[in-house]
């Protein structure tokens, strides 16, 4: 086996050689943590899930999307690592999106692993995955509000439809509020609540050896999606910048993310993800002017019209997220009525 050291903080962590973790894809990261890299068919992509082991037993945080080849690799993992005839006890969810609790089901039905999730995810599993007709009405609704004309409403609307087939939802045996420590592998793990990319959005923090697992919530190679959107907190842009600046004060040693390498420099990191979102408020905040616009000719003016209904919904919900912010910083005027939602440049307010 081809080891690669990973120094941090003075500490030595091993790790597979890429070239064969390429079929493995398991590996070490600290005693008793592993990292499994799992595919996600749809983007060509990779997210990355960890299991901790103490003799045994094992315990997993985010599982990969619901297919068999995912499921299994999954299971083949826990044996690697806990040997033949291995126990998985606990599942932790960072977010309930697919790559992350896909397979929270059928590890449930197979394994009887404990679920915990954050409490702000639980309550949009059923519109999301199970019964879609609400979410998608009010999506479509939230969508004309915003200025989006109607030919494409329709397939914007639909867009997340097919990832219900990705999606087996578990029930949640613990529902976290944040704050928490876990005992996951014999180690103690702290629960850190980062609302913004997700309501109920969550990190854990290796309390011993100052690991942070960031979920989605800080990337080495992208910015995050940030969206405001009938399910989001109301204010998402502003929580994720808060949120990165607490993760931060935790001084972590190294940082696995979901997707991407794991690293050490959370601070540059930090900074260049705050730079770029100061970045697009500015640029919405100039191109506003004094003229009134809808969400959806801002997302426009940004990003061009796009082809793929996903970019085109990211877009729109991403600029909603800016926007949001820039009027809570009173940076804009956000203006409200039941025939839609529109934006302008704040005037100075007279003081005194
Ligand atoms: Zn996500």
């Amino acid at each position: 086996m081809d080891l690669i050291p990973i120094v941090a903080a003075g500490r030595l962590w091993l790790a597979v050689g890429a070239t064969e973790a390429a079929d493995l894809r398991l590996t070490q990261i600290a005693p008793g943590i592993h990292e499994i890299r799992l595919p996600i068919p749809w983007e060509e992509e990779i997210v990355n899930c960890f299991l901790f082991s103490r003799g045994s037993q094992v315990d997993l945080l985010d599982c990969g999307i619901q297919t068999d080849a995912s499921v299994a690799a999954v299971l083949a993992a826990i044996e690697e690592v806990g040997g033949p005839g291995a126990t998985l006890r606990r599942l932790v969810i960072t977010h309930i999106h697919p790559d992350h609790f896909g397979a929270a089901g059928a590890l449930k039905e197979r394994t009887g692993v404990e679920l915990f999730m954050h409490r702000l995810e639980v309550p949009m599993v059923h519109p999301r995955y199970l019964e879609l007709e609400q979410l998608v009405a009010e999506v479509g609704h939230n969508l004309r509000l915003n200025g989006v004309p109607e030919p494409d409403v329709s397939a914007l609307q639909n867009a997340s439809r097919a990832m219900r087939e990705f999606v087996r939802p578990g029930e949640p045996d613990v529902q976290l509020d944040g704050a928490e420590t876990l005992e996951l592998g014999g180690r103690r793990l702290r629960v850190e609540w980062t609302p913004g990319h997700s309501p109920g959005h969550i990190c854990l923090f290796d309390l011993d050896d100052r690991l942070l697992f960031a979920g989605d919530q800080i990337l080495p190679d992208i910015s995050t999606n940030i969206a405001l959107h009938p399910q989001s907190t109301p204010n998402p842009l502003g929580e994720f910048l808060e949120s990165l600046d607490r993760l931060l004060a935790l001084d972590p040693a190294l940082v696995l993310p979901s997707h991407g390498r794991p690293f050490v420099d959370a601070a540059t990191r930090v900074a260049r993800l705050h730079a770029h979102h100061q970045r697009r408020l500015d640029q919405i905040e100039a191109l506003l002017g004094e003229e009134e616009l809808s969400g959806w000719e801002v997302a426009i003016r940004i990003w061009g019209e796009r082809t793929n209904v996903w970019d085109k919904r990211m877009a729109l919900q991403e600029g909603l997220a800016h926007l949001q912010l820039l009027a809570v910083e009173r940076r804009v005027t956000k203006l409200a009525d039941s025939g839609g939602v529109r934006w302008r440049r704040s005037q100075a307010e007279p003081t005194g």
